[in-house]
């Protein structure tokens, strides 16, 4: 019999009404078996469904983390820790949601500081196209420098919210690949 798909826990990251909850409501939405869950640690909502990306199956458990606008380290701890790879999210019509994303990438930086953790930089909303404070090229800047990559989405519309959970498994896959 085949090998079990591999598993992964990817977790979102953002300050509050960036789209965490609407791209968790995609990723959930699709599942055939929902398992909705509580995290028991931190209170976070967990959901784990198994997705095709090239032809290969994973099982991706989406952890949405529902405060990380707090300082309080004990919620902070959790999700920093536990994932294998994260989707740091901000609003492009949200300037202070984009900073807030760099410094959430800092910490990510200091809980992992020596593995090379997939990350991918999220500016949702982009069909807010009017109500933009942050460009495309800013955004693909802030990636670069932070050494990720980056999509810009809209969970409204549906846009690139799958590409962005199919980015994250390409990279956990070449991550193990090149081990
Ligand atoms: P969270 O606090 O990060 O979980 O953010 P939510 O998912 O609750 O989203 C906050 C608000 O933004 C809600 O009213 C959503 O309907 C809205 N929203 C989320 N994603 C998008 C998007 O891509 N485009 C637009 N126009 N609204 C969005």
């Amino acid at each position: 019999s085949p090998p079990p798909p591999a598993s992964y826990r990817v977790v979102l990251l953002g300050a509050a009404g960036v789209g965490k909850t609407a791209f968790t409501s995609i990723f959930a939405g699709a599942a055939d078996s929902m398992d909705s869950d509580e995290c028991e640690l931190c209170g976070d909502e967990v959901f784990e469904k198994e997705v095709e990306v090239d032809g290969e199956t994973a099982t991706i458990t989406l952890v949405d983390t529902w405060d990380t606008e707090t300082d309080d380290d004990s919620v902070q701890d959790c999700p920093m820790q536990s994932g294998d790879a994260y989707l740091l999210l901000y609003s492009i019509t949200d300037r202070a949601s984009f900073l807030r994303a760099s410094e959430l990438r800092i910490t990510l930086r200091q809980f992992r500081p020596a593995e090379q953790t997939p990350i991918i930089l999220v500016g949702n909303k982009c069909d807010l196209v009017r109500r933009r404070e942050v460009s495309s090229s800013e955004g693909r800047a802030c990636a670069a420098v932070f050494d990720c990559k980056f999509i810009e989405t809209s969970a409204a519309m549906q846009h690139n919210v799958w590409e962005a959970f199919h980015g994250i498994v390409r990279q956990l896959r070449l991550r193990r690949d090149s081990k």
